[in-house]
């Protein structure tokens, strides 16, 4: 077996016993996998493993990797790309062709410029709000209290060509368990909060955990776990921000 076959069978076995520890169904929580600073060939070689979630997180390193990837999405299983990185709004035009989603929705005004975007290309783009939770200046994402967090989700409703599917949010790294647990519970319970408060928008994803902490987040709701090292293994430097 090739390492990633691998790495996946050992991730699956460690989702599947989250899963049971909370009485969750595997069912119930997507796998996206983080290709960022690898090549095209390695998103094709886990889509042939089954695979059809993936994330990147710049739009420039994306670009370069899209032709190959094009019969890809085509097919009769075809793959998702999502966007998951901070985009600023100078670029949405750009992602808007590239991308499936952006999960990194973290401005009104880029909120803005990916509806008209998609208004001009006849798409309609999913987007999930990027909640921040951990104190960390350097952490992007809205902040949940924030009055322009509140802006955002009352005019949601009226940009329509953006499919509102919910929130994410990146954990602290290095830091004790209970923090990440407070973290993952504080989406979740925005995310309910907020569809009591906003009924005409549906939340149902909540994209959260990655390599270190996926169990955890399942443990505490995700629908979505984003994972890259533990597939792919590591990243060469340079892999985090646009
Ligand atoms: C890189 C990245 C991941 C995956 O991180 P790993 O620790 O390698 O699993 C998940 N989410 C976002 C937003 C990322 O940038």
């Amino acid at each position: 077996m090739t390492t990633l076959a691998d790495n996946l069978e050992r991730l699956e076995e460690a989702i599947e016993a989250a899963c049971r520890r909370v009485g969750r169904g595997r069912g119930e929580v997507e796998l996206m996998a983080v290709t960022k600073t690898f090549p095209a060939a390695t998103v094709a070689e886990a889509a042939a493993l089954g695979l059809t979630l993936f994330g990147e997180n710049r739009v420039q390193e994306f670009a370069g990797k899209a032709a190959e990837l094009e019969p890809l999405r085509k097919g009769a299983q075809p793959i998702r790309m999502h966007l998951i990185g901070h985009l600023q709004s100078n670029k949405a035009a750009r992602a808007v062709e590239l991308f499936d989603a952006v999960d990194s929705l973290d401005s009104l005004r880029l909120a803005e410029r990916l509806n008209e975007a998609a208004a001009k290309c006849g798409k309609r783009l999913q987007v999930l709000i990027e909640v921040k939770l951990s104190p960390e200046e350097s952490k992007s994402g809205l902040k949940p209290d924030s009055a322009e967090a509140a802006e955002l989700l009352e005019r949601l409703p009226e940009l329509e060509h953006l499919q509102m599917r919910g929130l994410m949010t990146i954990a602290p790294l290095d830091v004790a368990e209970a923090e990440t647990r407070a973290c993952f519970r504080g989406l979740r319970e925005w995310r309910d909060r907020w569809a009591k408060a906003h009924p005409r928008l549906s939340l149902e994803t909540l994209s959260m955990g990655m390599s270190e902490d996926f169990a955890l987040a399942i443990e505490a709701g995700a629908t979505r776990i984003r994972v890259g090292t533990a597939l792919f293994g590591e990243r060469a430097a340079n892999g985090e921000r646009d």
